[in-house]
């Protein structure tokens, strides 16, 4: 199998590479992402592979089907960058289910223990012996309570931390869970009584913007944000709104709701043109991470071997266990 792997790093290659030999696949690493303007790159390939920012358009798969390019990686969980509706029939999409929910769970709460004990500030300040520790105060995270938005296999691994903090949970799921031992409540409930909101719900029609300016409104004062699942779960002018006027009183941010062409990318030398993105990054209690919950050794094994997994499944014929198709979708 030919495959043109887009959005290519150094840190792919040093598991994809191996084991794609291993397989016998001919992999064409390239540097760029895959887009409209790129696609063609994609010509004489069995098997195209992207990551969480190469949004794939109907006219993308257009362009697959017609290049007679069958079959599409994704080396990820979500899909939502998948116009999976065009896909259906033409390309066989693929997706990396689960590789790490406790990487990402432990992201999350990395993110939460400085937001809320600004470590990232006294890091800066001790690099430089200013050993102040003015407006460094945290809160204990002991008895407060956690809103969880999404009881899955990241949600679940959160939980499981946040219980050794000893917090209260609280949990919203259209799915509920019922083999946790979890209070469930209403998304306003959860809104209104949480210490700390973190998300683990996939982006979908229902949850894009879930956050915003009404449920800002709720929230509690001095509410902590922790959004290491999709960017656009979150209305970024609200959020901006809700720190501004010091409602909210961190955030912790994994992915952006314009993280496409930016994240993954060294911007140090540029103008930075999302003025959103620039504001927040001033902010002393707002911390930005590039999408990088995922980002463990043990995680990116097991992507590139699921991935690898799911090539090698539809090349001989095997069952796709890990195919996304719309009926899925629309259940
Ligand atoms: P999962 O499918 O195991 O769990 C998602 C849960 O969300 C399910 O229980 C589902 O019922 C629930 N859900 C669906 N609609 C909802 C809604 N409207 N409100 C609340 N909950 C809802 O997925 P997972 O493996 O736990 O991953 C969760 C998300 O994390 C993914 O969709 C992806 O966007 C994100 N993710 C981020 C990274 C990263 O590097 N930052 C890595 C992997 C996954």
């Amino acid at each position: 199998m030919r495959i043109a792997f887009y959005s290519t790093k150094p840190y792919d290659k040093i598991w994809f590479e191996p084991l794609g030999k291993e397989y016998g696949f001919d992999i064409h690493f390239l540097d760029m992402p895959c887009n409209e303007e790129t696609i063609t790159l994609a010509n004489n390939h069995d098997a195209v592979c992207v990551f969480v920012n190469d949004t794939i358009t109907a006219f993308m798969i257009e362009q697959l089907y017609d290049m007679g390019v069958k079959v599409l990686l994704l080396r990820s969980a979500g899909f939502n960058h998948v116009d999976i509706k065009a896909a259906e029939g033409k390309v066989i999409v693929l997706r990396v289910p689960s590789y790490s929910p406790e990487a990402v769970a432990e992201h999350a709460v990395a993110l939460l223990q400085t937001v809320n004990r600004f470590t990232h500030r006294a890091y800066i300040r001790t690099r430089d012996f200013n050993m102040s520790i003015n407006g460094l105060m945290g809160r204990d995270l002991h008895h407060k309570t956690a809103g969880i938005i999404g009881t899955g296999k990241i949600g679940q691994a959160m939980i499981k931390i946040l219980k050794g903090f000893q917090m209260r949970i609280l949990a919203y799921d259209p799915y509920p869970d019922k083999n946790l031992e979890i209070e469930y409540v209403s998304i306003e409930e959860l809104v209104k009584k949480s210490d700390v909101i973190s998300l683990h719900c996939p982006l979908t029609e229902k949850t894009k913007h879930l956050i915003n300016e009404e449920s800002v409104s709720i929230m509690k004062e001095d509410v902590i944000l922790i959004n290491t699942s999709r960017g656009e779960l979150i209305e970024t002018e609200a959020l901006l709104k809700g720190l501004l006027s010091e409602k909210i009183g961190g955030v912790g941010l994994d992915v952006y709701e314009e993280e496409e062409g930016i994240f993954y990318e060294d911007k140090s030398n540029e103008i930075m043109k999302d003025s959103n993105l620039a504001r927040l990054a001033t902010l002393p209690n707002a911390l930005i991470t590039s999408h990088m919950g995922f980002f463990t050794k043990e995680a990116m094994r097991a992507i590139a071997m699921v991935t690898l997994e799911n090539a090698y499944a539809v090349e001989n014929n095997l069952p796709l266990k890990n195919q996304v198709t719309l009926k899925q979708i629309m259940n």
